[in-house]
Protein backbone atom coordinates (compact mmCIF):
# COMPACT_ATOMS: atom_id res chain seq x y z
CA UNK A 1 0.00 0.00 0.00
CA UNK A 2 2.74 2.27 1.09
CA UNK A 3 4.47 2.00 -2.78
CA UNK A 4 1.36 2.26 -3.98
CA UNK A 5 0.99 5.66 -2.80
CA UNK A 6 4.36 6.48 -3.40
CA UNK A 7 3.87 5.59 -6.81
CA UNK A 8 0.77 7.61 -7.10
CA UNK A 9 2.27 10.66 -5.54
CA UNK A 10 5.22 10.29 -8.14
CA UNK A 11 3.07 10.23 -10.53
CA UNK A 12 2.12 13.80 -9.91
CA UNK A 13 5.62 15.33 -10.03
CA UNK A 14 7.08 16.48 -13.79
CA UNK A 15 10.24 15.83 -12.74
CA UNK A 16 9.51 11.87 -11.38
CA UNK A 17 8.84 11.51 -14.94
CA UNK A 18 11.96 12.56 -16.48
CA UNK A 19 14.27 11.02 -14.37
CA UNK A 20 12.75 7.65 -15.31
CA UNK A 21 14.61 8.26 -18.90
CA UNK A 22 18.15 7.92 -18.06
CA UNK A 23 19.80 11.40 -20.05
CA UNK A 24 21.43 11.01 -23.62
CA UNK A 25 24.82 11.95 -22.53
CA UNK A 26 25.18 9.72 -19.47
CA UNK A 27 24.05 6.22 -21.28
CA UNK A 28 22.80 6.65 -25.54
CA UNK A 29 21.71 2.65 -25.22
CA UNK A 30 20.23 2.91 -21.78
CA UNK A 31 18.33 6.36 -22.80
CA UNK A 32 17.06 4.80 -26.23
CA UNK A 33 15.91 1.56 -24.12
CA UNK A 34 13.92 4.02 -21.60
CA UNK A 35 12.28 5.61 -24.27
CA UNK A 36 11.04 2.93 -25.88
CA UNK A 37 9.60 1.40 -22.58
CA UNK A 38 8.41 4.68 -20.87
CA UNK A 39 6.73 5.89 -24.21
CA UNK A 40 4.87 2.30 -24.69
CA UNK A 41 6.46 1.82 -28.19
CA UNK A 42 7.48 -1.58 -27.61
CA UNK A 43 7.95 -3.96 -24.43
CA UNK A 44 10.15 -7.32 -24.53
CA UNK A 45 8.29 -10.72 -24.40
CA UNK A 46 8.56 -13.95 -23.20
CA UNK A 47 10.18 -14.92 -26.62
CA UNK A 48 13.75 -13.97 -26.79
CA UNK A 49 14.52 -11.46 -29.51
CA UNK A 50 10.72 -10.72 -30.30
CA UNK A 51 8.89 -7.50 -29.38
CA UNK A 52 5.46 -6.49 -28.67
CA UNK A 53 5.00 -3.44 -30.67
CA UNK A 54 2.14 -2.01 -28.74
CA UNK A 55 -0.42 0.46 -30.00
CA UNK A 56 1.55 3.73 -30.46
CA UNK A 57 4.53 2.29 -31.94
CA UNK A 58 2.01 0.31 -33.99
CA UNK A 59 0.23 3.73 -35.09
CA UNK A 60 3.75 5.05 -36.26
CA UNK A 61 3.85 1.91 -38.43
CA UNK A 62 0.87 2.43 -39.90
CA UNK A 63 1.51 5.69 -41.16
CA UNK A 64 5.09 4.83 -42.31
CA UNK A 65 3.09 2.48 -44.03
CA UNK A 66 0.56 4.30 -45.60
CA UNK A 67 3.31 6.87 -46.93
CA UNK A 68 5.30 4.35 -48.55
CA UNK A 69 1.87 2.00 -49.67
CA UNK A 70 0.88 5.26 -51.73
CA UNK A 71 4.39 5.61 -53.41
CA UNK A 72 4.82 2.62 -54.57
CA UNK A 73 1.38 2.04 -55.92
CA UNK A 74 2.10 5.85 -57.92
CA UNK A 75 4.83 4.37 -59.52
CA UNK A 76 2.74 0.93 -60.72
CA UNK A 77 3.33 -1.50 -57.81
CA UNK A 78 0.94 -3.52 -56.21
CA UNK A 79 0.68 -5.66 -52.90
CA UNK A 80 0.59 -10.01 -52.81
CA UNK A 81 1.39 -12.36 -50.47
CA UNK A 82 3.74 -15.24 -50.28
CA UNK A 83 4.13 -18.16 -47.25
CA UNK A 84 6.06 -18.20 -44.19
CA UNK A 85 7.28 -21.04 -44.86
CA UNK A 86 10.16 -22.22 -47.25
CA UNK A 87 11.61 -25.64 -47.93
CA UNK A 88 14.88 -26.05 -47.13
CA UNK A 89 15.96 -27.16 -50.68
CA UNK A 90 14.89 -23.53 -52.33
CA UNK A 91 17.25 -21.77 -49.97
CA UNK A 92 19.98 -24.23 -50.94
CA UNK A 93 19.36 -22.82 -54.94
CA UNK A 94 21.59 -19.51 -55.08
CA UNK A 95 24.97 -20.32 -53.27
CA UNK A 96 25.73 -16.71 -52.01
CA UNK A 97 22.55 -16.10 -50.64
CA UNK A 98 22.22 -19.60 -48.45
CA UNK A 99 26.06 -19.05 -47.34
CA UNK A 100 24.39 -15.32 -46.32
CA UNK A 101 21.62 -16.64 -44.64
CA UNK A 102 21.86 -20.08 -43.08
CA UNK A 103 23.39 -18.82 -39.76
CA UNK A 104 20.23 -16.82 -39.46
CA UNK A 105 17.53 -19.05 -40.18
CA UNK A 106 14.95 -20.72 -37.87
CA UNK A 107 13.86 -23.96 -38.59
CA UNK A 108 10.69 -26.19 -38.75
CA UNK A 109 11.27 -29.24 -38.12
CA UNK A 110 8.15 -31.22 -36.90
CA UNK A 111 4.48 -30.52 -37.56
CA UNK A 112 2.16 -32.12 -35.41
CA UNK A 113 3.22 -35.90 -34.33
CA UNK A 114 5.68 -35.85 -37.07
CA UNK A 115 9.00 -34.74 -38.10
CA UNK A 116 8.39 -33.20 -41.56
CA UNK A 117 10.25 -35.31 -44.99
CA UNK A 118 11.50 -31.95 -45.53
CA UNK A 119 12.48 -29.42 -43.15
CA UNK A 120 11.65 -25.64 -43.81
CA UNK A 121 12.95 -22.51 -42.57
CA UNK A 122 11.00 -19.37 -41.69
CA UNK A 123 11.69 -16.92 -44.24
CA UNK A 124 14.20 -14.61 -43.33
CA UNK A 125 13.43 -12.49 -46.98
CA UNK A 126 11.53 -14.34 -49.48
CA UNK A 127 13.65 -13.98 -53.08
CA UNK A 128 13.36 -17.56 -52.93
CA UNK A 129 9.99 -18.04 -52.82
CA UNK A 130 8.79 -15.85 -55.17
CA UNK A 131 11.75 -16.40 -57.40
CA UNK A 132 9.91 -20.10 -57.76
CA UNK A 133 6.27 -18.25 -57.95
CA UNK A 134 7.68 -16.31 -60.70
CA UNK A 135 9.02 -19.02 -62.76
CA UNK A 136 5.60 -20.18 -62.70
CA UNK A 137 4.22 -16.99 -63.67
CA UNK A 138 6.59 -15.34 -66.58
CA UNK A 139 6.64 -16.97 -69.78
CA UNK A 140 6.79 -13.85 -72.47
CA UNK A 141 8.11 -10.66 -72.61
CA UNK A 142 4.62 -9.51 -72.77
CA UNK A 143 4.26 -11.04 -68.39
CA UNK A 144 6.84 -8.20 -67.87
CA UNK A 145 7.45 -6.21 -65.84
CA UNK A 146 6.38 -7.92 -62.55
CA UNK A 147 5.95 -5.62 -59.84
CA UNK A 148 4.82 -6.84 -56.57
CA UNK A 149 5.68 -5.73 -52.84
CA UNK A 150 4.44 -7.97 -50.03
CA UNK A 151 4.10 -6.69 -46.43
CA UNK A 152 5.27 -9.04 -43.61
CA UNK A 153 7.19 -10.77 -41.05
CA UNK A 154 10.60 -12.26 -41.61
CA UNK A 155 12.22 -13.91 -39.22
CA UNK A 156 16.35 -13.89 -38.61
CA UNK A 157 18.40 -15.82 -35.67
CA UNK A 158 19.69 -13.24 -34.10
CA UNK A 159 22.10 -13.21 -30.97
CA UNK A 160 21.83 -9.54 -29.98
CA UNK A 161 18.65 -7.76 -30.20
CA UNK A 162 17.84 -4.52 -29.50
CA UNK A 163 14.21 -3.17 -29.94
CA UNK A 164 13.32 -2.01 -33.47
CA UNK A 165 17.09 -1.39 -34.39
CA UNK A 166 17.39 -5.76 -34.45
CA UNK A 167 15.18 -8.17 -33.59
CA UNK A 168 14.84 -11.69 -34.30
CA UNK A 169 11.35 -11.45 -35.98
CA UNK A 170 10.49 -7.74 -37.86
CA UNK A 171 7.91 -6.31 -39.85
CA UNK A 172 8.71 -4.92 -43.24
CA UNK A 173 8.33 -4.38 -47.04
CA UNK A 174 9.86 -6.38 -49.55
CA UNK A 175 9.37 -5.24 -53.19
CA UNK A 176 10.46 -8.41 -55.88
CA UNK A 177 10.44 -7.00 -59.61
CA UNK A 178 11.15 -8.95 -62.84
CA UNK A 179 12.46 -7.19 -65.75
CA UNK A 180 13.13 -7.92 -69.31
CA UNK A 181 16.17 -6.12 -69.66
CA UNK A 182 18.88 -4.91 -67.39
CA UNK A 183 18.66 -1.41 -67.92
CA UNK A 184 15.18 -1.37 -66.80
CA UNK A 185 16.49 -3.31 -63.44
CA UNK A 186 18.76 -1.30 -62.43
CA UNK A 187 16.33 1.85 -63.54
CA UNK A 188 14.22 0.04 -60.50
CA UNK A 189 16.62 -0.11 -58.32
CA UNK A 190 17.12 3.67 -58.18
CA UNK A 191 13.53 4.05 -58.67
CA UNK A 192 12.85 2.23 -54.96
CA UNK A 193 16.42 4.05 -53.42
CA UNK A 194 15.19 7.47 -54.62
CA UNK A 195 11.31 6.64 -53.01
CA UNK A 196 13.36 5.74 -49.69
CA UNK A 197 15.30 8.71 -49.66
CA UNK A 198 12.37 10.92 -50.18
CA UNK A 199 10.20 9.16 -48.13
CA UNK A 200 12.56 9.04 -45.09
CA UNK A 201 13.34 12.80 -45.39
CA UNK A 202 9.75 14.40 -45.97
CA UNK A 203 8.03 12.27 -43.53
CA UNK A 204 10.40 11.51 -40.75
CA UNK A 205 12.31 14.29 -41.11
CA UNK A 206 15.70 12.01 -41.36
CA UNK A 207 18.49 13.00 -43.29
CA UNK A 208 20.00 10.14 -45.77
CA UNK A 209 23.04 10.01 -47.55
CA UNK A 210 21.94 7.37 -50.71
CA UNK A 211 24.74 5.27 -52.62
CA UNK A 212 26.09 2.04 -53.34
CA UNK A 213 27.50 -0.62 -50.90
CA UNK A 214 30.77 -2.07 -51.04
CA UNK A 215 30.74 -5.69 -52.32
CA UNK A 216 31.54 -7.37 -48.75
CA UNK A 217 28.25 -5.31 -47.89
CA UNK A 218 25.93 -6.23 -50.04
CA UNK A 219 23.42 -8.94 -49.85
CA UNK A 220 23.83 -11.82 -50.21
CA UNK A 221 23.13 -12.93 -54.14
CA UNK A 222 22.64 -9.38 -55.40
CA UNK A 223 24.46 -7.83 -57.87
CA UNK A 224 24.52 -4.94 -56.35
CA UNK A 225 23.08 -3.16 -53.42
CA UNK A 226 22.37 0.43 -52.74
CA UNK A 227 21.45 2.22 -49.36
CA UNK A 228 20.78 5.51 -47.76
CA UNK A 229 22.14 5.74 -44.50
CA UNK A 230 21.27 8.13 -41.66
CA UNK A 231 22.95 9.48 -39.00
CA UNK A 232 21.50 9.07 -35.20
CA UNK A 233 21.95 11.74 -32.38
CA UNK A 234 25.38 9.55 -30.68
CA UNK A 235 26.72 9.73 -34.27
CA UNK A 236 26.15 5.95 -35.51
CA UNK A 237 25.58 5.27 -38.63
CA UNK A 238 21.96 3.53 -39.10
CA UNK A 239 21.42 2.22 -42.65
CA UNK A 240 17.96 2.87 -42.99
CA UNK A 241 16.64 1.08 -45.92
CA UNK A 242 18.24 -0.92 -48.88
CA UNK A 243 17.58 -1.74 -52.62
CA UNK A 244 19.38 -4.44 -54.83
CA UNK A 245 19.94 -4.85 -58.21
CA UNK A 246 19.80 -8.96 -58.37
CA UNK A 247 21.20 -8.59 -62.29
CA UNK A 248 20.80 -12.40 -63.03
CA UNK A 249 21.24 -14.44 -60.22
CA UNK A 250 18.32 -15.43 -58.81
CA UNK A 251 16.42 -15.69 -62.47
CA UNK A 252 19.02 -18.35 -63.22
CA UNK A 253 18.81 -19.94 -59.73
CA UNK A 254 15.25 -20.19 -60.54
CA UNK A 255 14.65 -20.30 -63.56
CA UNK A 256 12.76 -17.16 -63.85
CA UNK A 257 12.56 -17.45 -67.78
CA UNK A 258 10.63 -15.71 -70.57
CA UNK A 259 10.49 -15.37 -74.09
CA UNK A 260 12.35 -12.33 -75.57
CA UNK A 261 10.89 -10.00 -78.53
CA UNK A 262 13.50 -12.14 -80.79
CA UNK A 263 11.62 -15.22 -79.62
CA UNK A 264 14.82 -16.60 -78.05
CA UNK A 265 14.36 -18.23 -74.56
CA UNK A 266 16.22 -15.28 -71.62
CA UNK A 267 16.52 -14.81 -68.19
CA UNK A 268 14.80 -11.94 -66.30
CA UNK A 269 16.82 -9.58 -64.41
CA UNK A 270 15.38 -9.07 -60.93
CA UNK A 271 15.33 -6.66 -58.05
CA UNK A 272 14.28 -6.57 -54.02
CA UNK A 273 14.24 -3.60 -52.17
CA UNK A 274 13.21 -3.45 -48.26
CA UNK A 275 12.93 -0.98 -45.32
CA UNK A 276 11.51 -2.71 -41.58
CA UNK A 277 10.59 -0.92 -38.62
CA UNK A 278 14.25 -0.24 -37.63
CA UNK A 279 12.35 2.92 -39.36
CA UNK A 280 11.03 3.86 -35.74
CA UNK A 281 14.09 3.14 -33.88
CA UNK A 282 15.94 5.75 -36.57
CA UNK A 283 13.17 8.77 -35.59
CA UNK A 284 13.46 7.70 -32.17
CA UNK A 285 17.29 8.30 -32.38
CA UNK A 286 17.57 10.80 -34.79
CA UNK A 287 14.98 13.41 -33.17
CA UNK A 288 14.56 12.29 -29.24
CA UNK A 289 16.57 14.06 -26.28
CA UNK A 290 16.81 13.84 -22.41
CA UNK A 291 12.87 14.12 -22.21
CA UNK A 292 12.15 11.02 -24.48
CA UNK A 293 10.48 11.29 -27.73
CA UNK A 294 10.07 13.76 -30.37
CA UNK A 295 7.85 13.10 -33.26
CA UNK A 296 7.94 14.45 -36.72
CA UNK A 297 4.08 15.47 -37.21
CA UNK A 298 3.37 13.40 -40.55
CA UNK A 299 4.38 10.07 -38.83
CA UNK A 300 3.08 11.22 -35.24
CA UNK A 301 -0.09 9.23 -33.46
CA UNK A 302 -1.23 12.32 -32.32
CA UNK A 303 -0.08 15.33 -33.93
CA UNK A 304 -1.65 17.50 -30.88
CA UNK A 305 -2.89 17.06 -27.26
CA UNK A 306 -5.34 19.29 -25.69
CA UNK A 307 -5.05 19.48 -22.07
CA UNK A 308 -7.88 21.02 -20.43
CA UNK A 309 -7.10 22.95 -17.29
CA UNK A 310 -8.98 21.51 -14.77
CA UNK A 311 -10.12 24.90 -12.43
CA UNK A 312 -13.68 25.76 -10.81
CA UNK A 313 -16.33 24.07 -12.95
CA UNK A 314 -14.08 23.20 -15.99
CA UNK A 315 -16.11 20.60 -16.98
CA UNK A 316 -18.84 22.68 -18.16
CA UNK A 317 -16.61 26.07 -19.37
CA UNK A 318 -13.53 24.48 -20.57
CA UNK A 319 -14.52 21.00 -21.78
CA UNK A 320 -16.75 21.97 -24.24
CA UNK A 321 -14.66 24.23 -25.83
CA UNK A 322 -11.54 21.94 -26.25
CA UNK A 323 -13.97 19.09 -27.57
CA UNK A 324 -15.22 21.93 -30.03
CA UNK A 325 -11.32 22.87 -31.04
CA UNK A 326 -10.84 18.57 -31.31
CA UNK A 327 -13.39 18.44 -33.63
CA UNK A 328 -12.53 21.23 -35.93
CA UNK A 329 -9.14 20.32 -36.11
CA UNK A 330 -10.06 16.90 -37.49
CA UNK A 331 -12.14 18.06 -39.43
CA UNK A 332 -8.93 19.48 -40.86
CA UNK A 333 -7.28 15.93 -41.13
CA UNK A 334 -5.13 16.86 -38.09
CA UNK A 335 -4.95 13.56 -35.67
CA UNK A 336 -5.24 15.07 -32.15
CA UNK A 337 -5.89 13.80 -28.44
CA UNK A 338 -8.24 15.41 -26.28
CA UNK A 339 -6.45 14.36 -22.61
CA UNK A 340 -9.71 15.40 -20.16
CA UNK A 341 -8.83 12.36 -17.94
CA UNK A 342 -9.25 12.97 -14.47
CA UNK A 343 -7.24 10.98 -12.48
CA UNK A 344 -3.98 12.76 -13.75
CA UNK A 345 -2.82 16.51 -13.36
CA UNK A 346 -2.45 18.90 -16.22
CA UNK A 347 1.47 18.90 -15.00
CA UNK A 348 1.57 15.59 -14.88
CA UNK A 349 0.49 15.16 -18.56
CA UNK A 350 2.28 18.15 -19.99
CA UNK A 351 5.40 16.11 -19.18
CA UNK A 352 3.50 12.71 -20.16
CA UNK A 353 2.58 13.53 -23.36
CA UNK A 354 5.89 15.77 -24.14
CA UNK A 355 8.03 12.62 -23.25
CA UNK A 356 5.89 10.28 -25.49
CA UNK A 357 6.82 12.93 -28.18
CA UNK A 358 3.77 14.78 -29.54
CA UNK A 359 4.67 17.66 -31.53
CA UNK A 360 2.22 20.31 -30.35
CA UNK A 361 0.57 20.74 -26.89
CA UNK A 362 -2.50 22.93 -26.92
CA UNK A 363 -3.78 24.01 -22.78
CA UNK A 364 -6.62 25.83 -22.22
CA UNK A 365 -8.31 27.04 -19.14
CA UNK A 366 -10.85 29.12 -18.10
CA UNK A 367 -8.88 32.20 -18.06
CA UNK A 368 -7.59 31.55 -21.73
CA UNK A 369 -11.47 31.21 -22.47
CA UNK A 370 -11.92 35.10 -21.05
CA UNK A 371 -8.74 36.05 -23.17
CA UNK A 372 -10.09 34.00 -25.85
CA UNK A 373 -6.90 32.52 -26.94
CA UNK A 374 -5.20 28.88 -25.77
CA UNK A 375 -1.80 28.26 -25.24
CA UNK A 376 0.57 26.68 -27.87
CA UNK A 377 3.50 24.67 -26.51
CA UNK A 378 6.05 23.26 -29.00
CA UNK A 379 8.39 19.98 -28.28
CA UNK A 380 10.73 20.74 -30.85
CA UNK A 381 11.82 24.20 -29.15
CA UNK A 382 9.55 24.15 -26.04
CA UNK A 383 7.94 27.44 -27.01
CA UNK A 384 5.16 28.81 -25.21
CA UNK A 385 3.08 30.32 -27.75
CA UNK A 386 0.11 32.10 -26.81
CA UNK A 387 -2.58 32.12 -29.68
CA UNK A 388 -6.15 33.41 -30.16
CA UNK A 389 -9.38 31.50 -31.16
CA UNK A 390 -9.98 32.89 -33.74
CA UNK A 391 -8.09 31.85 -36.76
CA UNK A 392 -6.79 28.86 -34.28
CA UNK A 393 -6.55 25.37 -36.58
CA UNK A 394 -5.39 26.95 -39.40
CA UNK A 395 -2.68 28.23 -37.19
CA UNK A 396 -1.60 25.01 -35.67
CA UNK A 397 -2.00 23.48 -39.55
CA UNK A 398 1.05 26.03 -40.19
CA UNK A 399 3.01 25.29 -36.82
CA UNK A 400 2.54 21.58 -37.84
CA UNK A 401 4.62 22.36 -41.11
CA UNK A 402 6.71 24.20 -39.78
CA UNK A 403 7.60 21.78 -36.82
CA UNK A 404 8.57 19.62 -39.42
CA UNK A 405 10.89 21.14 -41.54
CA UNK A 406 13.13 22.27 -38.36
CA UNK A 407 13.18 18.94 -37.22
CA UNK A 408 14.51 18.49 -40.82
CA UNK A 409 16.69 21.44 -40.93
CA UNK A 410 18.23 20.50 -37.26
CA UNK A 411 19.09 17.05 -38.21
CA UNK A 412 20.97 17.96 -41.40
CA UNK A 413 23.13 20.32 -39.03
CA UNK A 414 23.62 17.95 -36.59
CA UNK A 415 25.12 15.53 -39.59
CA UNK A 416 27.24 18.28 -41.11
CA UNK A 417 28.69 19.19 -37.45
CA UNK A 418 29.52 15.24 -37.54
CA UNK A 419 30.91 14.94 -41.03
CA UNK A 420 34.40 15.46 -41.67
CA UNK A 421 36.80 14.62 -44.56
CA UNK A 422 40.13 13.21 -43.98
CA UNK A 423 42.87 12.24 -46.04
CA UNK A 424 45.49 10.42 -43.68
CA UNK A 425 44.61 7.25 -41.58
CA UNK A 426 46.09 8.97 -38.56
CA UNK A 427 42.92 11.92 -38.81
CA UNK A 428 40.83 8.91 -39.46
CA UNK A 429 41.68 6.79 -35.89
CA UNK A 430 41.34 9.98 -34.25
CA UNK A 431 38.23 11.00 -35.26
CA UNK A 432 36.64 7.13 -34.47
CA UNK A 433 38.27 7.30 -31.43
CA UNK A 434 36.22 10.30 -30.34
CA UNK A 435 33.52 12.10 -31.27
CA UNK A 436 31.92 9.72 -33.77
CA UNK A 437 29.90 10.57 -36.79
CA UNK A 438 30.77 10.38 -40.54
CA UNK A 439 34.10 9.74 -41.89
CA UNK A 440 34.58 10.91 -46.26
CA UNK A 441 37.45 8.99 -47.19
CA UNK A 442 39.22 8.23 -49.86
CA UNK A 443 39.44 4.18 -50.63
CA UNK A 444 40.87 1.95 -53.49
CA UNK A 445 38.51 -0.32 -53.93
CA UNK A 446 39.61 -3.19 -51.89
CA UNK A 447 38.14 -5.62 -49.47
CA UNK A 448 41.22 -5.93 -47.33
CA UNK A 449 41.67 -2.28 -46.84
CA UNK A 450 37.73 -2.23 -45.94
CA UNK A 451 38.16 -5.11 -43.81
CA UNK A 452 41.52 -3.76 -41.74
CA UNK A 453 39.51 -0.09 -40.85
CA UNK A 454 36.75 -2.22 -39.75
CA UNK A 455 39.18 -3.87 -37.58
CA UNK A 456 41.00 -1.32 -36.08
CA UNK A 457 38.88 1.33 -36.03
CA UNK A 458 34.68 -0.45 -35.72
CA UNK A 459 33.96 2.10 -38.64
CA UNK A 460 32.33 0.31 -41.64
CA UNK A 461 32.00 1.31 -44.97
CA UNK A 462 28.50 2.82 -45.13
CA UNK A 463 28.19 3.49 -48.88
CA UNK A 464 29.50 5.15 -51.40
CA UNK A 465 27.83 8.22 -52.45
CA UNK A 466 26.39 8.75 -56.31
CA UNK A 467 29.21 11.07 -57.61
CA UNK A 468 32.22 10.21 -55.05
CA UNK A 469 32.94 6.99 -57.46
CA UNK A 470 34.88 9.79 -59.75
CA UNK A 471 36.94 11.37 -56.88
CA UNK A 472 40.53 11.21 -57.20
CA UNK A 473 43.23 10.67 -54.58
CA UNK A 474 44.63 7.60 -52.61
CA UNK A 475 43.06 4.95 -50.34
CA UNK A 476 43.22 6.19 -46.53
CA UNK A 477 44.98 2.77 -45.41
CA UNK A 478 47.40 2.33 -48.04
CA UNK A 479 48.44 4.77 -50.33
CA UNK A 480 47.32 3.07 -53.95
CA UNK A 481 45.20 5.19 -56.13
CA UNK A 482 41.89 5.66 -54.91
CA UNK A 483 38.82 4.07 -56.82
CA UNK A 484 36.49 6.39 -55.47
CA UNK A 485 35.27 8.44 -52.31
CA UNK A 486 33.38 6.13 -49.42
CA UNK A 487 31.37 7.52 -46.29
CA UNK A 488 32.74 5.61 -43.15
CA UNK A 489 30.81 5.49 -39.64
CA UNK A 490 30.28 2.69 -36.65
CA UNK A 491 26.86 1.98 -37.31
CA UNK A 492 23.84 -0.09 -35.50
ZN1 LIG B 1 43.44 0.67 -49.96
Amino acid sequence: MAEQAAKTKAKDTKEALVTEITPQSEDFSRWYLDVVRRAELADYTPVKGCMAIRPYGYAIWELIQHGLDRRFKDTGHVNAYFPLFIPESLLMREKEHVEGFAPQVAWVTRGGDEDLEERLIVRPTSEVIVGTMYSKWIKSWRDLPVLINQWANVVRWEKVTRPFLRTTEFLWQEGHTAHETEAEAQDETMRILGIYKEFVETELAMPVIDGQKSDSEKFAGASRTYSIEALMGDGRALQAGTSHNLGQNFAKAFEIQFQGRDKTLQHAWTTSWGVSTRLIGGVIMTHGDDSGLILPPRIAPYQVVIVPIARGNWQETVLPRARAIQAELMGQGVRVMLDDRDAYTPGWKFAEWEMRGVPLRLEIGPKDIEKSQVLLARRDTREKLPTPMDGLTGQIVTLLETIQKNLFERAVQFRQDRTKRVSTYDEFKALMEGRPGFVIAAWCGSAECEAQIKAETQATLRNIPFGSENVQGSCVKCGRAAAGEAWFAKAY
